[in-house]
């Protein structure tokens, strides 16, 4: 039976799956919220636009949301099509938030500071569950409360990066505003619009998941422009092979692609690798950037120009203080989903259906949805979170039997199967495919020599 009162459901978050929540918030008649703290939706994958998908547009589009924009005539991408991150923007999020009846019920420039429920401290139980949730969030005016029966939290963790540190902590002088100066997180768009910063220089790239290798592909494209550009692999694992991914055994055939595209780069000696790289330390070393491993006066260092830290990605959770949460204790995701996502144990392609149930929380109504639902695990797939807030919507309704009947078939792939450099410090398998190189950067070169790290201690 579902019950038939209007609900309030606060969508925080407006990227893809925070979106998809809300079409099917209203599918099921409930009124959705939308609040996103950039100026447009999807602001953190417009931070990567420039990156191509590994998933094709068969896998990138929520089925309620598309029945939205079906209802105002939306001309349907090409299934089997690679969309960048910006066309996922241009050619379907932002028709979804601009040209459906979504676009009433969403806020922009809204970032949510804090979530609790009204006149219920954390500590305080009885008749806890019948009250609203209470949503501060900033707009530029000033702070603004929203009140809603149900909140799903798809924040994303894009603005969260790990730090450089090996150990998770921040390298010694990671923070310094000298070393910042020269140090970007996650993946900087080195042939567009960061160009000038990478070109010529001698850069590091600094991770193995697919951020990592993305980057490093789109900088071996930019040697062939500027030949003077030098490029340094740190990886923290022992293997690089792994990064190479699942080849031709791996489903999302762009992924597959992007990592046999790598491993020529890597035999042809265009990139520099240093493996078994643990960063301790960052510092100055004149106009150039010490990248140090091991102890600050006698490890081994590589001296740069540039960084890239592409070490993963986190969940926030500092606003969610006065929320009763469960979280694992590894991967700071629901305890329930754990088993299921964890990258010491699965592939991207063996994560088993789950939803509401395996993203409930001890506060009653609140949920995780999206990348931020996976914590640290790098395994996440849009298409699962699609399938998560269709569950949670059913659940949040009292139609408790479409909750629990979880659909989700996941392509496989070899990519981030078990353990090693790329499932535990990487970006992983959640994140992008640069587009497999076509030009010369991919040819086999002359073989060049692995730079040998220096040491000061000899
Ligand atoms: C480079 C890259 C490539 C990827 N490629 C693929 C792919 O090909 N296929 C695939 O299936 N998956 C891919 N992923 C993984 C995943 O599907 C995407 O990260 C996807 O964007 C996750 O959607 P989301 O809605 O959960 O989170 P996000 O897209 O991160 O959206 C979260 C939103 O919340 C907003 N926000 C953050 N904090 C607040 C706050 N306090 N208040 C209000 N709003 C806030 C952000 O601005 C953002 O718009 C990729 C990920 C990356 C990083």
């Amino acid at each position: 039976m579902t019950e038939t009162t209007t609900k309030t459901v606060a969508i925080l978050g407006g990227g893809p799956v925070g979106l998809a929540a809300a079409a099917h918030a209203l599918e099921r008649g409930m009124e959705p919220v939308v609040l996103e703290a950039g100026p447009d939706v999807a602001h953190a994958v417009r931070q990567w636009g420039h990156v191509r998908m590994f998933s094709p547009w068969e896998y990138n589009v929520d089925r309620a949301a598309e029945r939205l924009l079906d209802a105002v005539g939306w001309n349907k991408p090409q299934p089997d099509q690679y969309p960048t991150g910006a066309e996922l923007v241009e050619q379907y999020l932002e028709s979804l938030a601009t040209r459906t009846v979504l676009k009433d019920r969403i806020r922009t420039s809204s970032r949510v500071t804090s979530v609790g429920r009204v006149g219920f401290d954390k500590v305080k139980t009885k008749g806890r569950q019948a009250a609203p949730f209470e949503i501060r969030y900033q707009n530029g005016k000033g702070p603004e409360t929203l009140s809603a029966d149900a909140v799903i939290d798809s924040t994303g963790t894009w603005f969260a990066p790990s730090p450089a540190g090996a150990g998770g902590l921040p390298a010694i002088g990671e923070g310094e505003a000298r070393v910042q100066a020269h140090v970007a997180y996650g993946m900087p768009d080195v042939l567009g619009r960061d160009r000038a910063r990478y070109a010529g220089k001698s850069v590091a790239v600094l991770g193995a998941g697919h951020s990592a290798i993305g980057t490093l592909i789109d900088l071996a494209r930019l040697k062939d422009q500027a030949p003077a550009t030098e490029i340094y692999w740190l990886l923290r694992g022992d293997t690089p092979e792994k990064a190479f991914g699942g080849g031709a055994n791996d489903k999302l055939a762009a992924r597959g692609a992007l990592g046999a595209a790598f491993a020529v780069l890597v035999a042809a000696g265009k990139i520099r690798v240093e493996k078994g790289f643990r960063v301790s330390h960052l510092s100055r070393d004149g106009e150039r950037l010490r990248v140090g491993a091991g102890s600050a006066c006698c490890g081994r260092y590589v001296t740069v120009e540039e960084l890239v830290v592409a070490t993963g990605l986190r969940p926030q959770l500092d606003f969610l203080r006065e929320i009763r949460l469960a979280l694992d204790p590894a991967l700071e995701c629901p305890p329930a989903l754990a088993p299921l996502i964890d990258p010491n144990e699965h592939s991207c392609g063996t994560v088993r259906p789950h939803g509401a149930r395996e993203l409930a929380q001890p506060e009653p109504g609140f949920y995780f949805a999206g990348i931020k639902s996976y914590g640290r695990a790098p395994t996440f797939l849009m298409l699962t979170g699609y399938e998560q807030v269709r569950s949670i919507t059913a659940e949040i309704t009292g139609d408790h039997e479409a909750a629990r009947k979880v659909e989700l078939v996941l392509p496989e792939t070899g990519v981030c199967s078990g353990p090693g450099p790329l499932a535990t410090s990487g970006s992983g398998c959640e994140v992008p495919a640069a587009t497999a190189p076509t030009g010369g950067c991919c040819a086999p070169a002359a073989p060049q020599k692995a730079a040998k790290p220096q040491a000061c201690c000899g």
